[in-house]
């Protein structure tokens, strides 16, 4: 259990760093306190937390990539961690669109499909609350002072496969979801090529 605070990595030292497959989440007693991370290669199904040192070096060996700190997304990401962020993102929204289903139906297992950031965070869930799911994820996207959608790639891609999930049960997945990260992609760098000429 995370809750022992002892390195799921080292065993040996005291963890200040949520881990999961959605990525890292570093908190007080961290030298990354505030930091969020996205896998950009092995994930750790696992949740459990991990040491600073550890930490450091799933980022230096390039499995782990830092996006976000205290004060929002961070500028000049390359185009893996943002089109890894922005999957991420996807992946939450899918996941507040299924539970909302889940919930509607009666189902009890919907609290499940939510990601694990929400499930620390949140109450447990009512049926009643089912038509709250999407508005849940959408208060991360719209919370004040955030950046621009374009330098967000989280917020990105939670209201791409909210709106996907629109007409879609499963959301933005597979062959959607690749074509959907290449537009938000080409995108940014159509911003960027254009502020590099004007
Ligand atoms: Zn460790």
């Amino acid at each position: 259990m995370e809750d022992d605070g002892i390195c799921m990595q080292c065993h040996a030292t005291e963890g200040f760093s949520d881990a999961s497959a959605e990525g890292v989440d570093s908190g007080y007693g961290s030298r990354h306190d505030t930091s969020s991370f996205v896998w950009l290669r092995q994930r750790s199904a696992a949740h459990g937390v991990l040491c600073d040192q550890c930490l450091d070096r799933l980022v230096e060996s390039g499995d782990l990539a830092k996006y976000a700190d205290r004060r929002g997304p961070l500028a000049h990401l390359p185009d893996t961690v943002l089109g890894a962020v922005f999957v991420l993102g996807a992946d939450y929204g899918n996941r507040f669109v299924a539970a909302a289903r889940l919930m509607d139906s009666g189902d009890t297992s919907a609290a499940a499909a939510l990601p694990a950031r929400w499930q620390r965070r949140r109450k447990p869930l009512r049926t009643e609350d089912a038509a709250w799911l999407p508005a849940m994820a959408l208060e991360r996207c719209f919370a004040s002072g955030f950046p621009p959608l374009e330098a967000d790639p989280l917020r990105a891609g939670i209201l791409a496969a909210l709106a996907a999930g629109i007409t879609t049960p499963a959301g933005l997945v597979d062959g959607a979801l690749d074509a959907s990260c290449r537009r938000f992609l080409g995108m940014l760098n159509a911003d960027r090529d254009g502020y590099a000429d004007g």
